[in-house]
């Protein structure tokens, strides 16, 4: 049941709920800080858990909640089935990562094993935006963007259609297992489970092309460690988003922590203006303190900034770990405050600087541009812009060269020298190519593939694949008299015989 129709008129409505009101009355006063409470010893260090039943709620913070659910679970969905033309020589899946070929597909972008490095960026920008989130607007990550919260926001809704809301759910969970609670209770499961498993199911596509791979889990063919993955993502998607929900982020999750010491005065958070709420009470008795020209506060202590919390928060006992700051506290408040004629956003995005500006009676103030915020915007920058060069101008061809350890080198009969080499050539164009192997550095130095005989003078050619390595086994032979434990810088070379485009890399030739 929406808060529009609960808990606004609150003495009505109080006295038809007396249980309700004090069980939340209890579980904000268990949650109070620590400091009003005695440190005697017999306080147990362990509390239950207290089950919570986030009444549903509308407003502005709900909607935009909403549409980020749609956005992001339509996204994690279907993104598999995106499809991305590259040619006959690669797969046509837009986001594929491909144990197989090693390789990860993002649209028009192919990273190989050996640009591992753009995941550093990638996660170097994560954490930067995840930085940048916090100083702006607080954990706005944790309220609308993670996932835990997105498919828990997802799993309360089932639970609100099947068992009903705060209310009705909380009466029922009192009144054993009649039929119904079990008719109840057993749909909301199998529907939580069948989300797990598409979650689960939908994962394991961003890994082998999803239209093949969905044929082969509906027939049974598909390998084992697919259904292994869908199993197992089943499980923590139940788990996580269906019971722990709040104490993934109260307790397992390090985010709130890191984001606490993070955060600073200026960034927005999901406050209680305390300055305009207190002192609270009925709206009669703040009426008549008005009407004394005394002071009284907006806060009516209704309790449904409580009741809509997913975290069984009181966010007017002041920041919290256990707030996520999802806003919906604020749309509660609005309906309230809506409803008794006084101005909304009691409870609003505020900074700390800003209520005690107010107090003060001062105007606010948002300051956006901070040292902290140019420090994250520009390593942003930074990082975006130097993964961008690399990839706009990143070789289609590579080489690695790994000199034998052992021999370092050979005498041959007739006085050469010869050292041995391991030679990786790498074309990551979808096309099949030649290549043109050269030494450069040793004078004389005669290079030859071993089991090549295409090329028997002359610079040996290697043919590879499109999209695709080679290894081969290089020796590189000098008849000159080299000076006693020479080592000279060598330089192989793969010129593409066609577009002449080249990679270089660079080794030693070790003489006795
Ligand atoms: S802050 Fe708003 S919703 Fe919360 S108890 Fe006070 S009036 Fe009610
Ligand atoms: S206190 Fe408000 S913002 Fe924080 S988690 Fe609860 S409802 Fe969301």
């Amino acid at each position: 049941m929406a808060v529009e129709q609960t808990l606004v008129d609150r003495p009505a409505d109080a006295a038809s709920e007396p249980a309700l009101v004090a069980l939340v009355r209890s579980a904000v006063a268990e949650a109070a800080p620590p400091a009003a409470a005695p440190a005697a010893a017999g306080v147990p260090l362990y509390a239950p858990r207290r089950k919570i039943y986030p009444q549903s709620v509308n407003g502005t913070f709900r909607r935009i909640k909403w549409a980020i659910l749609v956005v992001t679970l339509g996204i994690y969905y279907l993104t598999p089935f995106v499809r991305w033309d590259r040619g006959p020589h690669a797969p046509d899946q837009a986001v594929l990562i491909d144990f197989s070929t090693r390789r990860f597909y993002f649209f028009f972008i192919e990273i190989w094993p050996q640009e591992v490095y753009y995941l550093t960026g990638l996660l170097i920008i994560a954490a930067m935006v995840l930085f940048l989130m916090n100083a702006l607007a607080g954990r706005v990550w944790c309220g609308y963007l993670c996932p835990q919260t997105v498919w828990t926001d997802l799993f309360q809704m089932i639970e609100r259609w099947t068992e009903g809301d705060r209310r009705e759910h909380a009466r029922r969970d009192t009144q054993g297992w009649t039929a119904e609670r079990i008719a109840r209770a057993g749909a909301k499961h199998v529907l939580w489970l069948m989300i797990a498993w598409w979650t689960g199911g939908a994962w394991v596509l961003y890994f082998a092309d999803a239209p093949t791979l969905v044929k082969q889990l509906a027939t049974l063919q598909a390998p084992f460690i697919a259904y292994a993955w869908i199993g197992i993502l089943t499980f923590t998607t139940y788990s996580l988003a269906g019971h722990m929900r709040e104490q993934v982020c109260q307790y397992m999750c390090p985010w709130p922590r890191i984001q606490a010491s993070l955060t600073d005065e200026h960034a927005l958070n999901v406050t209680y203006r305390y300055d305009r709420g207190e002192p609270r009470g009925s709206v009669k008795k703040a009426a008549a303190l008005r009407a004394k020209g005394q002071p009284a506060g907006d806060c009516i202590d209704c309790l449904q900034c409580v009741n809509v919390c997913p975290g069984g928060v009181d966010i007017r006992q002041g920041p919290s770990l256990g707030c996520f700051q999802c806003g919906l506290c604020i749309d509660a408040c609005d309906t309230v405050m809506t409803k008794i004629g006084r101005p909304t956003r009691l409870i609003a995005y505020d900074t700390d600087v800003n209520i005690k500006r107010r107090e003060a009676g001062l105007p606010p103030v948002f300051k956006i541009v901070r040292i902290r915020t140019v420090l994250y915007v520009s390593i942003i920058a930074l990082v975006a812009g130097l993964m961008l060069y690399t990839l706009a101008t990143r070789q289609a061809e590579g080489l690695a060269v790994i000199h034998d350890r052992n021999p370092i080198y050979v005498r041959l009969s007739d006085g050469a020298t010869r050292n041995g080499y391991t030679v990786r050539l790498l074309n990551k164009s979808l096309e099949p190519r030649r290549f043109l192997l050269t030494g450069e550095g040793v004078a004389d130095g005669l290079i030859e593939v071993v089991g090549d005989t295409t090329s028997p003078m002359g610079y040996p050619r290697v043919e590879i694949g499109p999209d695709q390595t080679r290894e081969i086994r290089v020796l590189v032979t000098s008849y000159l008299h080299l000076p006693p434990a020479a080592s000279i810088p060598l330089t192989f070379r793969a010129i593409d015989m066609e577009t002449r485009r080249q990679a270089a890399a660079t080794d030693f030739f070790k003489g006795p």
